[in-house]
Parts: C-alpha cells; structure tokens; sequence
C-alpha cells in the first residue's frame, strides 16, 4: 500500500472523521517536532506492521495517488481519527481498501517518545494505532494493546492482540519477504459501514466497533 504526508487542503466530503485535511505543518510548529522527526516516526509505524503480515507500505508523494493520506485536522477536534473507504464494487467476504485518511488534531499536543504525563501523545503511538484502522483493525479493548483505544502508555509496539488482528487479514509474514498467499494488501474483511474512526484516547461518542471486527 501507498502512503503519502497531505501537502495541500484535502477535502473529502464522503469521509465522517477526516473531511477536511490539511498539511502537518502547523501540528509539528505547535508541538516543536521536526519534518525529518515526523517522516521518521510514520516510517517507524508503518514498518511495524509490515514486521509480522503480509502487508507492505511504500512512500509516495502525491496524496492524490496514496492509499493512505496523513494529515491535520482543518477543523480540530478529539485527538486523532481514522475513515477507511472501501471499494463499493467488491463483493464477498473480503474487499479492497479504496483509500484510508488519517487526521491528527493540529491543537493536540504531540512528543517523540513515551514520558512525560499522558497528555500529550507521542507520535508514533498515535500514527500506528490509526494505521491500524487504516487497514481495517478495530479497538480490542480499553488497554494492553496498541489498538486498544485509552492512552496510558503501556505499550509502544504491536502486542499479541494487535499481531493476531493484521495476520487474520493480511496473513502472517513468512521468512522476512512478503507472500502472496492471502490476498494482496489492501484487501480486508467486510464491515457494513464504508468508514471507521476513533480518537485516542476514546471519547464516548467514538467507542464503537470499526473496521474489521
Ligand atoms: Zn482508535
């Protein structure tokens, strides 16, 4: 899958959490994070999920072309959501991810790194957990899992829970290199609904069952 930083205002009206995008660069001058530190921190995300599935991201610049599009909110609100569109044509058990946004809260405080109070969110958490939306994962519990939606800061990498999600849709990965014996990337379980979202931590209005549950 392709995955690019926002580098203009993006506007998708069919999306419910991530309508309006607009670049990272007024989220990285508040919270005194740099570019490099940023790109850094999305590739450290997005790799840990390509460590055990079959599943791999690639970098592009245009966000017009990427299948997953990074952004700030224009209109800030909760902490970060995710929308996963599907392709409306596949039918069956499995479909295709169409595209999949990713919005942070531009007036959030974000840090590289756990410590500090929890208040402030570090930024790879917060990318990861909505990768995992992204690609169709769900929250499995309040806590003790990266999907998990409350923020305490117990856990910075993918735990068992997290693992055994993205391999029953992707697959496992096998001996380093990715296979093909589940489907290409981007393809994941049905869910009714066309988009997900959530904030980290969970608000109540957004503790609901997404992705691919
Ligand atoms: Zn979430």
């Amino acid at each position: 899958m392709t995955y690019a930083f926002a580098d203009r205002a993006l506007h998708s009206p069919a999306s419910r959490n991530c309508r309006d995008l607009v670049p990272m660069d007024g989220l990285l001058a508040r919270s005194g994070i740099d570019r490099a530190a940023l790109e850094r921190e999305a590739a450290a995300a997005f790799a840990m999920w390509e460590s055990v599935a079959d599943i791999g991201f690639r970098r592009v610049d245009d966000p017009g072309a990427a299948q997953i599009v990074i952004g700030a909110q224009a209109e800030p609100r909760g902490v970060a959501f995710a929308d996963v569109a599907y392709d409306r044509a596949a039918g069956g058990r499995v479909r295709s991810l169409r595209r999949s946004l990713i919005c942070l809260n531009p007036q959030q405080m974000w840090k590289i790194g756990f410590g500090g109070g929890v208040t402030v969110y570090d930024l790879r958490f917060g990318i990861a957990h909505e990768i995992g939306h992204a690609i169709g994962l769900d929250h499995p519990s309040p806590s003790g899992q990266l999907m998990s939606f409350r923020y305490d800061e117990k856990v910075r990498d993918l735990q068992a829970g997290d693992i055994a999600g993205v391999v029953a849709l992707y697959g496992p990965r096998l001996g380093g290199a990715r296979t093909a014996a589940r489907g290409s990337a981007g393809e994941i379980a049905s869910d009714p609904r066309p988009e997900s979202g959530c904030a980290v931590p969970a608000a109540p209005e957004t503790r609901h069952r997404d992705g691919a549950g």
